[in-house]
Protein backbone atom coordinates (compact mmCIF):
# COMPACT_ATOMS: atom_id res chain seq x y z
CA UNK A 1 0.00 0.00 0.00
CA UNK A 2 1.22 3.39 -0.93
CA UNK A 3 0.78 6.46 1.63
CA UNK A 4 1.32 9.96 0.42
CA UNK A 5 0.77 12.39 2.52
CA UNK A 6 0.68 16.75 1.84
CA UNK A 7 1.07 19.10 4.19
CA UNK A 8 2.77 22.01 5.46
CA UNK A 9 4.83 20.51 8.09
CA UNK A 10 6.54 17.68 6.71
CA UNK A 11 8.19 16.90 10.26
CA UNK A 12 5.05 17.01 11.98
CA UNK A 13 4.96 13.16 10.23
CA UNK A 14 8.45 11.75 11.19
CA UNK A 15 6.91 10.09 13.85
CA UNK A 16 5.60 7.45 11.15
CA UNK A 17 9.48 6.39 10.98
CA UNK A 18 8.67 5.28 14.51
CA UNK A 19 7.58 1.80 15.60
CA UNK A 20 5.31 -1.25 13.33
CA UNK A 21 4.58 1.79 10.73
CA UNK A 22 7.90 2.65 10.45
CA UNK A 23 9.28 -0.75 10.36
CA UNK A 24 6.70 -1.66 7.90
CA UNK A 25 7.42 1.31 5.65
CA UNK A 26 11.45 -0.22 6.00
CA UNK A 27 10.37 -3.49 4.90
CA UNK A 28 8.75 -2.36 2.32
CA UNK A 29 5.00 -3.62 3.64
CA UNK A 30 3.95 0.14 3.24
CA UNK A 31 5.24 2.36 0.63
CA UNK A 32 5.45 5.91 2.61
CA UNK A 33 5.97 9.63 0.64
CA UNK A 34 5.39 12.71 2.77
CA UNK A 35 5.34 15.99 0.71
CA UNK A 36 5.88 19.55 1.37
CA UNK A 37 2.54 21.10 -0.04
CA UNK A 38 4.39 24.28 -0.28
CA UNK A 39 6.85 22.41 -2.87
CA UNK A 40 3.69 23.12 -5.46
CA UNK A 41 4.19 26.82 -4.84
CA UNK A 42 5.23 29.43 -7.39
CA UNK A 43 6.00 32.57 -5.49
CA UNK A 44 8.34 33.94 -3.05
CA UNK A 45 6.29 33.60 0.03
CA UNK A 46 5.30 30.33 -0.96
CA UNK A 47 2.14 31.11 -0.16
CA UNK A 48 -0.76 28.07 0.18
CA UNK A 49 -3.55 29.88 1.53
CA UNK A 50 -5.83 33.30 1.10
CA UNK A 51 -8.70 35.44 2.72
CA UNK A 52 -12.17 33.39 2.78
CA UNK A 53 -14.28 34.72 -0.27
CA UNK A 54 -17.79 36.17 1.11
CA UNK A 55 -15.54 37.50 4.14
CA UNK A 56 -15.19 35.97 7.39
CA UNK A 57 -12.57 34.96 9.91
CA UNK A 58 -9.00 32.94 9.01
CA UNK A 59 -7.64 31.49 6.00
CA UNK A 60 -8.42 28.97 3.33
CA UNK A 61 -6.36 27.01 2.07
CA UNK A 62 -6.18 27.61 -2.02
CA UNK A 63 -7.54 25.02 -4.70
CA UNK A 64 -4.51 25.95 -7.26
CA UNK A 65 -1.63 24.79 -5.03
CA UNK A 66 -3.35 22.02 -3.57
CA UNK A 67 -4.85 20.85 -7.60
CA UNK A 68 -0.99 21.30 -8.70
CA UNK A 69 0.11 18.87 -5.69
CA UNK A 70 -2.78 16.31 -6.08
CA UNK A 71 -2.49 16.29 -9.96
CA UNK A 72 1.16 14.86 -9.83
CA UNK A 73 0.75 12.71 -6.48
CA UNK A 74 -2.43 10.82 -7.97
CA UNK A 75 -0.66 9.70 -11.24
CA UNK A 76 2.39 8.38 -8.71
CA UNK A 77 3.54 5.02 -9.74
CA UNK A 78 2.56 2.69 -7.06
CA UNK A 79 4.59 -0.60 -5.74
CA UNK A 80 4.25 -2.80 -8.48
CA UNK A 81 4.04 -0.71 -11.57
CA UNK A 82 0.57 0.24 -11.68
CA UNK A 83 0.97 4.14 -13.39
CA UNK A 84 -2.49 6.35 -12.24
CA UNK A 85 -4.41 7.79 -15.44
CA UNK A 86 -3.95 12.03 -14.92
CA UNK A 87 -7.30 13.14 -13.73
CA UNK A 88 -8.93 14.45 -16.73
CA UNK A 89 -11.80 16.55 -17.51
CA UNK A 90 -14.22 16.15 -14.95
CA UNK A 91 -17.31 13.51 -15.36
CA UNK A 92 -20.67 14.73 -15.47
CA UNK A 93 -22.34 15.21 -12.37
CA UNK A 94 -23.99 11.94 -11.12
CA UNK A 95 -21.79 9.97 -13.23
CA UNK A 96 -20.44 7.46 -10.96
CA UNK A 97 -17.87 5.70 -13.42
CA UNK A 98 -14.83 5.27 -11.18
CA UNK A 99 -11.22 5.34 -12.39
CA UNK A 100 -10.12 1.27 -13.21
CA UNK A 101 -7.14 -0.22 -11.94
CA UNK A 102 -5.87 0.43 -8.74
CA UNK A 103 -8.08 1.75 -5.41
CA UNK A 104 -6.59 4.59 -5.21
CA UNK A 105 -8.35 7.25 -2.24
CA UNK A 106 -7.71 10.83 -1.57
CA UNK A 107 -8.33 11.86 1.81
CA UNK A 108 -9.02 14.91 3.09
CA UNK A 109 -9.30 14.85 7.03
CA UNK A 110 -11.75 17.23 8.32
CA UNK A 111 -14.11 17.88 11.37
CA UNK A 112 -17.60 18.39 9.27
CA UNK A 113 -16.59 14.79 7.04
CA UNK A 114 -18.07 11.52 8.06
CA UNK A 115 -16.45 9.99 11.21
CA UNK A 116 -13.58 7.83 11.00
CA UNK A 117 -14.08 4.24 12.40
CA UNK A 118 -13.05 0.83 12.43
CA UNK A 119 -15.25 -0.14 9.47
CA UNK A 120 -13.71 2.48 7.83
CA UNK A 121 -10.25 1.50 8.49
CA UNK A 122 -11.30 -1.84 7.61
CA UNK A 123 -12.72 -0.59 4.06
CA UNK A 124 -9.51 1.53 3.79
CA UNK A 125 -6.98 -1.01 4.50
CA UNK A 126 -8.31 -2.78 1.11
CA UNK A 127 -7.12 0.30 -1.08
CA UNK A 128 -3.89 0.74 -2.65
CA UNK A 129 -3.05 4.22 -2.58
CA UNK A 130 -4.16 6.61 0.16
CA UNK A 131 -3.21 10.57 0.00
CA UNK A 132 -4.23 12.47 3.04
CA UNK A 133 -4.11 15.91 2.12
CA UNK A 134 -3.89 18.13 6.35
CA UNK A 135 -5.57 21.24 5.58
CA UNK A 136 -4.88 24.17 7.83
CA UNK A 137 -6.25 27.18 9.15
CA UNK A 138 -10.56 27.01 7.78
CA UNK A 139 -9.66 23.89 5.68
CA UNK A 140 -9.01 23.75 2.21
CA UNK A 141 -11.07 25.55 -0.87
CA UNK A 142 -13.98 22.91 -1.04
CA UNK A 143 -13.76 22.74 -4.63
CA UNK A 144 -10.88 20.64 -4.51
CA UNK A 145 -12.32 17.37 -2.83
CA UNK A 146 -15.12 18.11 -5.43
CA UNK A 147 -12.91 18.49 -8.60
CA UNK A 148 -11.32 15.39 -7.90
CA UNK A 149 -14.42 13.32 -7.57
CA UNK A 150 -15.59 14.88 -10.40
CA UNK A 151 -12.22 13.32 -11.79
CA UNK A 152 -13.60 9.67 -10.84
CA UNK A 153 -11.17 9.48 -8.10
CA UNK A 154 -12.32 8.36 -4.88
CA UNK A 155 -12.60 10.88 -2.19
CA UNK A 156 -13.38 10.93 1.63
CA UNK A 157 -13.40 13.52 4.06
CA UNK A 158 -13.26 12.04 7.22
CA UNK A 159 -13.45 13.27 10.95
CA UNK A 160 -11.64 11.25 13.76
CA UNK A 161 -13.66 12.43 16.21
CA UNK A 162 -16.35 15.34 17.25
CA UNK A 163 -13.53 18.28 18.15
CA UNK A 164 -11.46 20.75 15.97
CA UNK A 165 -7.63 19.87 15.65
CA UNK A 166 -5.59 22.84 14.28
CA UNK A 167 -4.65 20.62 11.54
CA UNK A 168 -5.04 17.56 9.14
CA UNK A 169 -1.75 15.86 10.21
CA UNK A 170 -2.42 14.37 13.77
CA UNK A 171 -5.78 13.30 11.87
CA UNK A 172 -4.09 11.10 9.10
CA UNK A 173 -1.77 9.87 11.58
CA UNK A 174 -4.55 8.58 13.43
CA UNK A 175 -5.97 7.18 10.19
CA UNK A 176 -2.79 5.83 9.10
CA UNK A 177 -1.83 3.88 12.48
CA UNK A 178 -5.70 2.53 12.07
CA UNK A 179 -5.44 1.20 8.46
CA UNK A 180 -1.57 0.26 8.06
CA UNK A 181 -1.88 -2.13 11.94
CA UNK A 182 -5.02 -3.93 9.26
CA UNK A 183 -2.55 -5.13 6.25
CA UNK A 184 -0.85 -8.39 6.13
CA UNK A 185 2.11 -8.45 7.88
CA UNK A 186 2.26 -4.76 9.57
CA UNK A 187 1.41 -6.66 13.52
CA UNK A 188 4.03 -8.97 15.04
CA UNK A 189 0.53 -11.18 15.74
CA UNK A 190 -2.27 -10.70 13.43
CA UNK A 191 -5.33 -12.58 16.01
CA UNK A 192 -4.52 -9.61 18.21
CA UNK A 193 -6.44 -7.31 16.12
CA UNK A 194 -9.67 -10.15 15.95
CA UNK A 195 -10.97 -9.77 19.56
CA UNK A 196 -10.16 -5.94 19.73
CA UNK A 197 -12.82 -3.08 20.60
CA UNK A 198 -14.90 -2.28 17.18
CA UNK A 199 -13.53 -5.44 15.40
CA UNK A 200 -16.00 -7.85 14.03
CA UNK A 201 -17.58 -8.99 17.29
CA UNK A 202 -19.46 -5.44 17.74
CA UNK A 203 -18.11 -5.31 21.15
CA UNK A 204 -15.50 -3.57 23.58
CA UNK A 205 -12.72 -5.78 24.65
CA UNK A 206 -12.88 -6.89 28.19
CA UNK A 207 -10.12 -6.06 30.38
CA UNK A 208 -6.77 -7.14 30.54
CA UNK A 209 -3.76 -7.68 32.98
CA UNK A 210 -1.12 -9.31 33.00
CA UNK A 211 2.17 -10.44 35.90
CA UNK A 212 2.32 -9.63 38.96
CA UNK A 213 -0.92 -11.72 39.94
CA UNK A 214 -1.02 -9.37 42.78
CA UNK A 215 -0.42 -5.31 42.57
CA UNK A 216 -1.28 -2.41 44.79
CA UNK A 217 -4.05 -4.23 46.78
CA UNK A 218 -5.58 -5.84 43.04
CA UNK A 219 -5.30 -9.24 44.04
CA UNK A 220 -6.54 -11.21 40.43
CA UNK A 221 -6.30 -14.66 42.55
CA UNK A 222 -8.86 -12.91 44.20
CA UNK A 223 -11.46 -10.53 41.59
CA UNK A 224 -10.48 -13.17 38.21
CA UNK A 225 -10.16 -16.49 39.65
CA UNK A 226 -11.47 -17.88 36.29
CA UNK A 227 -8.27 -16.21 33.94
CA UNK A 228 -6.14 -18.62 36.57
CA UNK A 229 -7.76 -21.31 35.92
CA UNK A 230 -6.41 -22.47 32.70
CA UNK A 231 -9.70 -23.71 31.44
CA UNK A 232 -10.05 -22.08 28.47
CA UNK A 233 -13.41 -22.50 27.37
CA UNK A 234 -14.23 -20.77 31.02
CA UNK A 235 -11.52 -17.98 30.34
CA UNK A 236 -13.77 -17.39 26.94
CA UNK A 237 -16.84 -17.11 28.37
CA UNK A 238 -15.85 -14.95 31.30
CA UNK A 239 -13.87 -12.43 28.96
CA UNK A 240 -16.80 -12.80 26.26
CA UNK A 241 -19.02 -11.51 29.85
CA UNK A 242 -16.76 -9.10 30.59
CA UNK A 243 -16.77 -7.29 27.07
CA UNK A 244 -20.76 -7.15 27.11
CA UNK A 245 -20.72 -5.34 30.76
CA UNK A 246 -17.81 -3.18 29.51
CA UNK A 247 -19.64 -2.16 26.01
CA UNK A 248 -23.47 -2.15 27.73
CA UNK A 249 -21.63 0.10 30.58
CA UNK A 250 -19.83 2.42 28.17
CA UNK A 251 -21.28 2.03 24.69
CA UNK A 252 -25.17 1.23 24.74
CA UNK A 253 -24.94 2.55 21.08
CA UNK A 254 -22.90 -0.62 20.25
CA UNK A 255 -25.11 -3.18 22.11
CA UNK A 256 -28.11 -1.59 20.25
CA UNK A 257 -26.57 -2.94 16.96
CA UNK A 258 -25.88 -6.00 18.04
CA UNK A 259 -27.50 -8.98 15.82
CA UNK A 260 -28.89 -11.07 18.34
CA UNK A 261 -28.57 -14.35 15.93
CA UNK A 262 -25.25 -14.21 16.34
CA UNK A 263 -25.32 -13.93 20.04
CA UNK A 264 -25.52 -17.74 22.20
CA UNK A 265 -27.22 -18.31 25.11
CA UNK A 266 -24.23 -16.89 27.32
CA UNK A 267 -23.89 -13.95 25.69
CA UNK A 268 -28.07 -13.23 25.96
CA UNK A 269 -27.91 -14.01 29.80
CA UNK A 270 -24.99 -11.44 29.86
CA UNK A 271 -26.64 -9.00 28.50
CA UNK A 272 -29.82 -9.56 30.31
CA UNK A 273 -27.63 -8.88 33.73
CA UNK A 274 -26.73 -5.94 31.82
CA UNK A 275 -29.85 -4.23 31.15
CA UNK A 276 -30.72 -5.44 27.58
CA UNK A 277 -32.49 -8.36 26.17
CA UNK A 278 -31.97 -9.95 22.51
CA UNK A 279 -34.91 -11.84 21.76
CA UNK A 280 -34.25 -14.48 19.30
CA UNK A 281 -35.88 -12.98 15.66
CA UNK A 282 -35.65 -9.12 16.92
CA UNK A 283 -33.11 -7.19 14.49
CA UNK A 284 -31.38 -5.91 17.59
CA UNK A 285 -31.14 -5.71 21.44
CA UNK A 286 -33.57 -3.39 23.35
CA UNK A 287 -33.04 -2.14 26.96
CA UNK A 288 -34.44 -3.99 29.58
CA UNK A 289 -34.89 -2.93 33.26
CA UNK A 290 -35.53 -5.51 36.29
CA UNK A 291 -36.99 -3.50 39.14
CA UNK A 292 -39.53 -3.78 42.10
CA UNK A 293 -43.15 -3.84 41.21
CA UNK A 294 -45.11 -0.97 42.30
CA UNK A 295 -48.94 -0.28 42.11
CA UNK A 296 -49.04 1.18 38.48
CA UNK A 297 -48.00 -1.96 37.56
CA UNK A 298 -50.87 -3.85 38.82
CA UNK A 299 -53.12 -4.13 36.00
CA UNK A 300 -50.51 -5.35 33.74
CA UNK A 301 -48.55 -7.35 36.46
CA UNK A 302 -52.04 -9.49 36.74
CA UNK A 303 -52.11 -9.33 32.58
CA UNK A 304 -48.33 -11.08 32.61
CA UNK A 305 -49.54 -13.41 35.26
CA UNK A 306 -52.62 -14.92 33.63
CA UNK A 307 -50.71 -14.93 30.32
CA UNK A 308 -47.64 -16.98 31.78
CA UNK A 309 -49.07 -19.51 34.15
CA UNK A 310 -50.42 -21.70 31.38
CA UNK A 311 -46.86 -22.17 29.66
CA UNK A 312 -45.79 -24.12 33.25
CA UNK A 313 -48.29 -26.16 33.51
CA UNK A 314 -48.48 -29.91 32.60
CA UNK A 315 -50.66 -30.81 29.40
CA UNK A 316 -52.65 -33.14 31.82
CA UNK A 317 -54.52 -30.13 33.40
CA UNK A 318 -57.34 -28.25 31.55
CA UNK A 319 -58.13 -25.07 30.56
CA UNK A 320 -61.12 -24.46 33.79
CA UNK A 321 -58.79 -25.90 35.92
CA UNK A 322 -55.75 -23.40 34.99
CA UNK A 323 -58.18 -20.76 34.75
CA UNK A 324 -59.60 -21.61 38.34
CA UNK A 325 -55.83 -21.48 39.82
CA UNK A 326 -55.39 -18.14 37.76
CA UNK A 327 -58.70 -16.61 39.68
CA UNK A 328 -57.65 -17.17 43.42
CA UNK A 329 -53.67 -17.09 43.29
CA UNK A 330 -52.98 -14.66 40.20
CA UNK A 331 -55.62 -12.14 40.80
CA UNK A 332 -55.29 -8.26 41.02
CA UNK A 333 -56.21 -8.74 44.24
CA UNK A 334 -53.65 -11.38 45.49
CA UNK A 335 -51.19 -9.17 43.40
CA UNK A 336 -52.24 -6.03 45.51
CA UNK A 337 -52.00 -7.91 48.57
CA UNK A 338 -48.76 -8.86 47.89
CA UNK A 339 -47.64 -5.34 46.41
CA UNK A 340 -48.45 -4.08 49.85
CA UNK A 341 -47.05 -6.84 51.80
CA UNK A 342 -43.23 -6.29 52.84
CA UNK A 343 -42.81 -9.55 53.48
CA UNK A 344 -43.62 -10.21 49.96
CA UNK A 345 -40.92 -9.07 47.06
CA UNK A 346 -42.24 -8.52 43.80
CA UNK A 347 -39.88 -7.85 40.82
CA UNK A 348 -40.63 -6.99 37.78
CA UNK A 349 -38.54 -7.41 33.98
CA UNK A 350 -39.82 -4.16 31.75
CA UNK A 351 -38.78 -3.15 27.68
CA UNK A 352 -39.10 0.38 28.86
CA UNK A 353 -38.52 1.28 25.19
CA UNK A 354 -40.86 -1.63 24.17
CA UNK A 355 -39.74 -4.24 21.30
CA UNK A 356 -39.84 -3.61 17.60
CA UNK A 357 -41.94 -6.21 15.59
CA UNK A 358 -39.44 -8.82 14.31
CA UNK A 359 -38.09 -8.01 10.92
CA UNK A 360 -40.98 -9.45 8.22
CA UNK A 361 -43.59 -9.44 11.16
CA UNK A 362 -46.46 -7.25 11.11
CA UNK A 363 -46.65 -4.88 14.22
CA UNK A 364 -49.20 -6.81 15.87
CA UNK A 365 -45.60 -8.39 17.02
CA UNK A 366 -44.22 -5.33 18.56
CA UNK A 367 -44.58 -4.98 22.32
CA UNK A 368 -45.50 -1.00 23.32
CA UNK A 369 -42.85 1.43 25.81
CA UNK A 370 -42.80 0.05 29.24
CA UNK A 371 -44.21 -3.48 28.65
CA UNK A 372 -44.00 -6.25 31.41
CA UNK A 373 -42.32 -8.97 30.00
CA UNK A 374 -41.19 -11.26 33.39
CA UNK A 375 -41.24 -10.81 36.88
CA UNK A 376 -40.99 -13.15 40.15
CA UNK A 377 -42.63 -13.30 43.66
CA UNK A 378 -40.58 -14.22 46.75
CA UNK A 379 -42.72 -14.30 50.01
CA UNK A 380 -40.72 -14.64 53.79
CA UNK A 381 -42.06 -17.20 55.84
CA UNK A 382 -42.17 -14.04 58.52
CA UNK A 383 -45.66 -13.96 60.82
CA UNK A 384 -47.44 -10.51 60.90
CA UNK A 385 -48.39 -8.56 64.43
CA UNK A 386 -51.64 -11.03 63.69
CA UNK A 387 -49.54 -14.09 64.00
CA UNK A 388 -50.45 -14.73 60.41
CA UNK A 389 -48.05 -15.85 57.31
CA UNK A 390 -48.43 -13.79 53.94
CA UNK A 391 -51.31 -14.83 51.32
CA UNK A 392 -50.35 -16.95 48.72
CA UNK A 393 -46.98 -18.60 51.08
CA UNK A 394 -47.40 -22.27 50.57
CA UNK A 395 -46.78 -24.36 53.56
CA UNK A 396 -43.06 -25.33 53.32
CA UNK A 397 -42.15 -28.77 52.29
CA UNK A 398 -40.47 -30.89 55.44
CA UNK A 399 -37.61 -31.85 52.51
CA UNK A 400 -36.06 -28.09 53.09
CA UNK A 401 -33.93 -27.30 55.74
CA UNK A 402 -33.94 -23.71 56.92
CA UNK A 403 -30.03 -23.20 58.95
CA UNK A 404 -28.76 -20.31 60.77
CA UNK A 405 -27.06 -17.35 59.33
CA UNK A 406 -23.58 -17.16 59.30
CA UNK A 407 -22.53 -15.39 63.05
CA UNK A 408 -25.66 -17.21 64.51
CA UNK A 409 -28.19 -15.70 62.71
CA UNK A 410 -31.59 -15.48 62.93
CA UNK A 411 -33.11 -19.04 60.10
CA UNK A 412 -35.45 -17.79 58.03
CA UNK A 413 -37.23 -19.02 55.10
CA UNK A 414 -38.68 -17.39 51.73
CA UNK A 415 -40.43 -19.25 49.32
CA UNK A 416 -39.59 -18.11 45.77
CA UNK A 417 -43.23 -18.65 44.38
CA UNK A 418 -42.67 -17.15 40.89
CA UNK A 419 -40.61 -16.50 38.07
CA UNK A 420 -42.28 -16.08 34.73
CA UNK A 421 -41.12 -14.64 31.77
CA UNK A 422 -43.55 -13.80 28.33
CA UNK A 423 -43.16 -16.60 25.86
CA UNK A 424 -42.23 -14.55 23.50
CA UNK A 425 -38.86 -13.67 25.13
CA UNK A 426 -37.67 -17.15 26.25
CA UNK A 427 -34.18 -18.03 26.27
CA UNK A 428 -32.90 -14.54 26.50
CA UNK A 429 -31.78 -14.66 29.81
CA UNK A 430 -34.84 -12.36 31.46
CA UNK A 431 -35.26 -15.65 33.73
CA UNK A 432 -31.82 -15.80 34.51
CA UNK A 433 -31.82 -12.26 35.82
CA UNK A 434 -34.68 -12.24 37.39
CA UNK A 435 -33.79 -15.06 39.71
CA UNK A 436 -30.31 -13.54 39.87
CA UNK A 437 -32.22 -10.54 41.83
CA UNK A 438 -34.65 -12.59 43.75
CA UNK A 439 -31.72 -14.21 45.07
CA UNK A 440 -29.77 -10.91 45.69
CA UNK A 441 -32.66 -9.48 47.47
CA UNK A 442 -33.32 -12.26 49.80
CA UNK A 443 -30.06 -12.36 50.77
CA UNK A 444 -30.28 -8.53 51.93
CA UNK A 445 -32.99 -9.57 53.23
CA UNK A 446 -31.56 -12.42 55.89
CA UNK A 447 -33.17 -15.21 54.18
CA UNK A 448 -31.05 -18.49 55.01
CA UNK A 449 -33.55 -20.69 53.16
CA UNK A 450 -35.07 -20.06 49.33
CA UNK A 451 -37.02 -22.75 48.02
CA UNK A 452 -39.72 -23.68 45.44
CA UNK A 453 -42.07 -26.19 43.80
CA UNK A 454 -41.68 -26.03 40.39
CA UNK A 455 -42.98 -29.01 37.97
CA UNK A 456 -41.80 -32.50 37.75
CA UNK A 457 -42.05 -32.47 34.21
CA UNK A 458 -41.05 -28.84 33.61
CA UNK A 459 -37.05 -29.89 32.79
CA UNK A 460 -36.34 -26.25 31.50
CA UNK A 461 -37.78 -24.79 35.01
CA UNK A 462 -35.40 -27.16 36.81
CA UNK A 463 -32.31 -26.50 34.69
CA UNK A 464 -32.68 -22.75 35.31
CA UNK A 465 -32.76 -23.01 38.73
CA UNK A 466 -29.69 -25.79 38.98
CA UNK A 467 -28.17 -22.49 36.62
CA UNK A 468 -29.01 -20.40 39.63
CA UNK A 469 -27.97 -21.97 42.39
CA UNK A 470 -30.73 -24.52 43.21
CA UNK A 471 -30.74 -27.73 44.00
CA UNK A 472 -33.22 -30.22 44.56
CA UNK A 473 -34.25 -31.68 47.95
CA UNK A 474 -37.52 -33.66 47.26
CA UNK A 475 -40.82 -33.30 46.01
CA UNK A 476 -44.42 -32.14 46.85
CA UNK A 477 -48.01 -32.60 45.43
CA UNK A 478 -49.18 -29.09 44.21
CA UNK A 479 -52.99 -28.53 43.46
CA UNK A 480 -53.93 -26.61 40.06
CA UNK A 481 -57.65 -25.95 39.66
CA UNK A 482 -58.51 -29.03 42.01
CA UNK A 483 -56.06 -31.33 40.25
CA UNK A 484 -52.96 -32.62 42.16
CA UNK A 485 -49.39 -32.20 40.12
CA UNK A 486 -46.41 -33.59 41.13
CA UNK A 487 -43.27 -30.86 41.80
CA UNK A 488 -39.95 -31.20 42.52
CA UNK A 489 -38.63 -28.97 45.71
CA UNK A 490 -35.05 -26.83 44.84
CA UNK A 491 -33.84 -24.71 47.55
CA UNK A 492 -30.72 -22.31 47.90
CA UNK A 493 -28.96 -21.39 50.63
CA UNK A 494 -28.11 -17.38 50.02
CA UNK A 495 -25.16 -17.31 52.17
CA UNK A 496 -23.59 -20.13 50.19
CA UNK A 497 -21.70 -19.05 47.08
CA UNK A 498 -23.59 -18.68 43.91
CA UNK A 499 -21.83 -20.14 40.91
CA UNK A 500 -20.40 -17.38 38.97
CA UNK A 501 -21.95 -15.89 36.26
CA UNK A 502 -22.01 -17.39 32.85
CA UNK A 503 -20.91 -20.79 33.92
CA UNK A 504 -22.99 -23.10 32.01
CA UNK A 505 -24.20 -26.80 33.88
N1 LIG B 1 -13.19 25.44 9.77
C1 LIG B 1 -13.19 24.03 9.91
C2 LIG B 1 -14.53 23.57 10.45
O1 LIG B 1 -15.06 24.25 11.32
O2 LIG B 1 -15.05 22.54 9.99
C3 LIG B 1 -12.11 23.58 10.87
C4 LIG B 1 -10.76 23.69 10.28
S1 LIG B 1 -9.55 23.04 11.33
C5 LIG B 1 -9.14 24.40 12.34
C6 LIG B 1 -8.16 22.87 10.31
C7 LIG B 1 -7.94 21.49 9.78
O3 LIG B 1 -7.76 20.58 10.82
C8 LIG B 1 -9.03 20.89 8.95
O4 LIG B 1 -9.00 21.33 7.62
C9 LIG B 1 -8.74 19.42 9.04
O5 LIG B 1 -7.74 19.06 8.13
C10 LIG B 1 -8.15 19.30 10.43
N2 LIG B 1 -9.11 18.82 11.44
C11 LIG B 1 -9.57 19.50 12.49
N3 LIG B 1 -10.38 18.76 13.23
C12 LIG B 1 -10.44 17.56 12.66
C13 LIG B 1 -11.15 16.38 12.95
N4 LIG B 1 -11.94 16.27 14.00
N5 LIG B 1 -10.98 15.32 12.13
C14 LIG B 1 -10.19 15.42 11.04
N6 LIG B 1 -9.50 16.52 10.71
C15 LIG B 1 -9.62 17.59 11.50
Amino acid sequence: MRLDVVTIFPDYLRVLDLSLIGRADAEGLLDLHVHDLRDWTHDRHRTVDDTPIGGGAGMVMKPDVWGAALDDIVCAALPGGAVAKAPGTPVAEGDQARQEGPRRVLVIPAPSGEVFTQRTAEDLAGADQLIFACGRYEGIDARVGAYYAACGVEVRELSIGDYVLNGGEAAALVMIEAVARLRPGVLGNPESIVEESHAGTGLLEYPVYTRPVAWRGYDLAATEPVLLSGDHARVARHRRDQAIARTAERRPDLIARLRPAELDAGDRAALARNGWVAPAGAAHPVPLVVRPAVDGDLVALADLAARTFPDACPSSLTPEQIAAHIAVNLSPQRLALWLEDPRVVLTVAELPQGLPAPPGETDAEALPAGALVGYSAVVAEILDADGALPAGLDPRPPAVSVPPGPDGAQALAAELSKVYVDARLRSAGIAATLLAEAVSVVDNMGVTALWLGTNAANRRAQKAYRHAGFRKVGTRTYEVGGSRCRDVVMVLHPQVKLPRPGRSG
